[in-house]
């Protein structure tokens, strides 16, 4: 039976996941609008349904931020701002041959006159996200290198990849993957990822054993999970 909490008239599914080793209560809506309720497994059903009710307001407001927030395209317009690494390219953009690169500070493109505008802008964003997966590697490659030393893991290949959702993941054989949208991110991000993927080459998986393992790398990495959670909706192309 699917469970739901009910606000303004309308049913909200919710999830239920028990952990016997749970002490606390925790409400989560993902930006998806997924909502899952992580509890102790003594709790009963009713129980958990009448809390979660109870915080029915809270979960559709989160639910109405994510579907507001993810709606509102980047513009490559000139003399806009994007980042890159940390840093605030401003945009230059021309008619020309279809061309993007970042050169002193900014990022140049350019697009050819005959482009109807919704072409135009695709071929625009198409070409921003390849030159960021391109750059990807080497403006995180002092990273790879720094914690893979720490970890005492062999240095992994890394790829850039653009993924609607998730952020990073790592491969069986020393890879690891990051999410090219991390380089619109504060340096601090990017620098997390690679450690939360780099400690995955030797924890696969989210015990506590990995999260101490995080944190030995790289103490403040807090910060940069909170950073994701709150701001990862901006990171956008
Ligand atoms: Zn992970």
């Amino acid at each position: 039976m699917e469970l739901s909490v009910v606000w303004d008239g309308q049913k909200i599914p919710v999830q239920i996941i028990y952990s016997g080793r749970r002490r606390s209560w925790a409400i989560e809506v993902k930006t998806t609008g997924e909502v899952f309720i992580r509890v102790p497994s003594s709790v009963p059903e009713q129980k958990v349904m009448e809390i979660a009710q109870s915080k029915a307001k809270w979960i559709a407001k989160q639910q109405e931020k994510f579907q507001v927030r993810a709606a509102e395209p980047r513009r490559y317009e000139n003399g806009n701002m994007i980042p890159f690494f940390g840093d605030d390219l401003i945009i230059e953009r021309r008619a020309g041959p279809a061309r993007a690169e970042i050169s002193g500070g900014r990022l140049c493109l350019s697009v050819p006159d005959s482009f109807v505008p919704d072409e135009a802008e695709k071929l625009v964003r198409d070409m921003v996200m390849l030159l960021y997966r391109r750059a990807g590697p080497s403006v995180l490659d002092p990273f790879v290198e720094k914690y893979a030393g720490l970890a005492g893991v062999q240095k992994p290949l890394l790829r850039m990849r653009l993924q609607e959702r998730k952020w990073g993941s790592c491969t069986p054989k020393n890879g690891i993957i990051i999410n090219a949208k991390v380089l619109l991110a504060p340096k601090p991000v990017a620098e997390y990822l690679v450690v939360h993927e780099i400690a995955h080459l030797r924890f696969r998986h989210h015990q506590k054993t990995y999260w101490d393992e995080v944190e030995r790398l790289m103490p403040e990495y807090r910060e940069s999970e909170r950073m994701i959670k709150e701001d990862g909706w901006r990171w956008v192309f």
